[in-house]
């Protein structure tokens, strides 16, 4: 054990394991069969490429995309660990090159696609000595998976040809169904399966709800002209969504670009590569971009609307903070989104299941409980605590009887004979002056301007609420008319209270857009930084110069989280410099003096002797 931790230290930096990250070691070691489900960023690398290091040989492991073994070899070489890639993509000579170093044993690490593994498997692979077999993305095997990959289920063989050899699967989703295919699939013997939790709890979560286009505009700006230099990702509903969202925000002088599956191959990959070498931060991008993206440093991701699933959600939600370094998420949640939505699953192959996942989501956007307890009971876990980091937890509702307030609505919507929209029905209420209210004779109801005492917001707010509590629905087949229901009605004749959470304007939060500080301010001049913030950016900056002149992307050379680190312990010599987290053998003989010498620099310090 004590022989592992030193390796951890020495080539990745880190002084203690993960939660069950050193129980799955010593079971590859034990050269036992492993299943390993973990989410996204919860550090299932470090579970195989560990014992690859320890033990003799080399550990082959089977990945789906080539962008995913390039981050991971690089990450590996980075540290000073000899790992390399096979794949079709790779010039013959290259090729050959590679499988000589792997026969000559110079290699610990062998990543290889599945084809790979089917067309080396008579030639190279008994040439070589293998010590361990991992399948990274192991989902792709089952049908029931959402990423099916049909070459996966060649791997069956592998076990075949090499009874001896343990296998390890890893995989950040599973259901039951799709975790006992890996096992039949992979053939694996006896295997344990080791489940982490999904919790993510760097992950702030916020929703807000019926903004319209222009303040969730100006709430993305504003969030972003706080965070300047943050890598984030905006995902939007359509193509058009994307490229039009990513103009408005180069309008406003942030820079940003589109993604979705309509670009040109050329296009999508100058932005992913933009995205990943910190030359552009924000991507404002359909569901088609985050695949195969394993940039540590995703900072933020903002659903500029509701996604189709939770399933969806938290995948995209999950590409922030990889790094466990603190990371925003926030949903603009409106019925524009569910309309929208539930049209798509009208025209899906599969409209019940579809609608129904819909239904969830828009519950959980509704609800004014702790949000990660939903999202952990979603995916079968239970905790016994608020989060603590949800927008309902830092901000939770203060409860009035609003039972006249409701009459009020659920009266007009009656007097118009459930025949408006939520707009609509709130300028009857507030007593609107607008041609469209006379034409159609609403200035003459009994309800018209009965609310003027609520403002617009707050009138939209509570009809929010009495969706959500069941007052009222939504009529999604006649433009989104709103109808009462039983339980609306027991409300409407007193039969029952309505209980509402009182509005209130969205505190000062990550997300917050407070009208007088919406001013474009430029990105502050240097003298008014803390020095914890000089420190930051200058570090920053030192990484991206030598990332640009390595040509690898920043977080390669150090992640978010070492930066942290050294600005948290301010390492002023080589040994302190050691200590940081992610600063293994490698890393501090090639950068330590260069980065030592910045934080004395930045600190007023004296240069060092050599
Ligand atoms: P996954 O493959 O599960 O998505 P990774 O293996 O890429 O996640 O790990 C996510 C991040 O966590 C990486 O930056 C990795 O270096 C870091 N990490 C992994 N294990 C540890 C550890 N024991 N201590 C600190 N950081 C760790
Ligand atoms: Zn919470």
């Amino acid at each position: 054990m004590k022989e592992l931790h030193l390796l951890l230290k020495r080539f990745f930096g880190y002084t203690s394991f993960r939660p069950q990250q050193a129980e799955i070691i010593q079971r590859i070691l034990q050269k036992k069969d492993t299943l390993v489900l973990m989410p996204t960023g919860g550090g299932k690398s470090i579970c195989y490429q560990l014992p690859a290091i320890y033990m003799s040989g080399i550990t082959l492991v089977v990945s789906p995309l080539i962008a995913l073994m390039k981050d991971q070899v690089e990450e590996l070489v980075a540290n000073g660990i000899p790992a390399t890639m096979l794949n079709s993509m790779m010039p013959e000579e290259e090729r050959q090159q590679v499988k000589q170093l792997c026969i000559q044993g110079k290699i610990k690490l062998l990543y290889i696609s599945p084809e790979g593994i089917m067309s080396e498997l008579h030639w190279l692979l008994p040439r070589i000595d293998i010590s361990l077999i991992a399948i990274d993305e192991a989902h792709c095997i089952s049908q029931w998976g959402h990423d099916f990959r049909p070459e996966y289920t060649q791997l069956s063989i592998l076990k075949k040809h090499y009874p001896k050899v343990p296998i390890v699967a890893l995989t950040a989703t599973a259901d039951k169904v799709t975790r006992s295919d890996i096992i039949n699939q992979l053939n694996l013997q006896n295997p344990k399966i080791f489940i982490s939790s999904f919790d993510r709890p760097n992950l702030s979560l916020t929703i807000r709800h019926g903004l319209n286009k222009k303040e969730k505009i100006r709430t993305i700006i504003h969030f972003i002209h706080k965070h300047p230099r943050q890598s984030g990702i905006i995902y939007c509903i359509s193509r058009n969504n994307s490229e039009s969202l990513a103009e408005e925000l180069t309008d406003y002088g942030i820079q940003a670009v589109a993604y979705h599956a309509g670009l040109s191959p050329q296009k999508r990959e100058k932005a992913q590569d933009d995205f990943i070498n910190d030359r552009v931060h924000v991507v404002c991008a359909t569901v088609a971009f985050g695949m195969g993206i394993d940039k540590s440093n995703v900072r933020w991701v903002i659903h500029y609307n509701m996604p189709g699933s939770i399933e969806n959600y938290y995948q995209e939600i999950g590409r922030a903070g990889r790094d466990g370094i603190k990371s925003n998420t926030l949903l603009f949640y409106s019925v524009g989104d569910l309309i929208q939505h539930r049209r798509f699953a009208e025209e899906s192959g599969q409209k019940e299941i579809n609608l129904q996942k819909i239904d969830r989501m828009r519950r959980y956007c509704e609800a004014d409980i702790c949000r990660r307890r939903i999202l952990l009971s979603y995916f079968g876990e239970e905790i016994d605590h608020d989060c603590g980091n949800c927008d309902v937890c830092k901000n939770p509702p203060k409860r009035f009887d609003g039972s006249i307030l409701v009459q009020k609505a659920l009266s007009g919507i009656y007097r118009t004979h459930q025949q408006v929209n939520m707009q609509l029905l709130i300028d009857i209420l507030r007593g609107s002056a607008k041609a469209e209210l006379t034409e159609k004779g609403y200035h003459l109801l009994k309800t018209y301007g009965v609310g003027r005492d609520l403002s617009y917001k707050e009138w939209k707010e509570y009809l929010y609420q009495m969706l959500q509590l069941g007052y009222i629905e939504i009529d999604y087949l006649s433009s989104g008319h709103l109808n009462v229901t039983p339980l609306g009605n027991k409300i409407l004749y007193g039969e029952q209270q309505a209980f509402l959470a009182v509005y209130q304007e969205a505190k000062e939060s990550e997300f917050s857009t407070k009208k007088e500080g919406f001013k474009y301010r430029p990105i502050r001049p240097l003298q008014s930084y803390s020095i914890d913030e000089t420190l930051l950016d200058s570090l920053r900056q030192l990484r991206k110069q030598i990332a640009e002149k390595e040509q690898t992307p920043a977080y390669i050379i150090f992640s978010d989280d070492a930066l942290a680190d050294m600005v948290l312990k301010k390492p002023v010599t080589l040994d302190e410099f050691s200590d940081i987290r992610g600063v293994g053998q490698l890393k501090l003989d090639k950068y330590g003096k260069v980065f030592v010498a910045l934080i004395r620099f930045v600190l007023h310090l004296p240069k060092l002797e050599n």
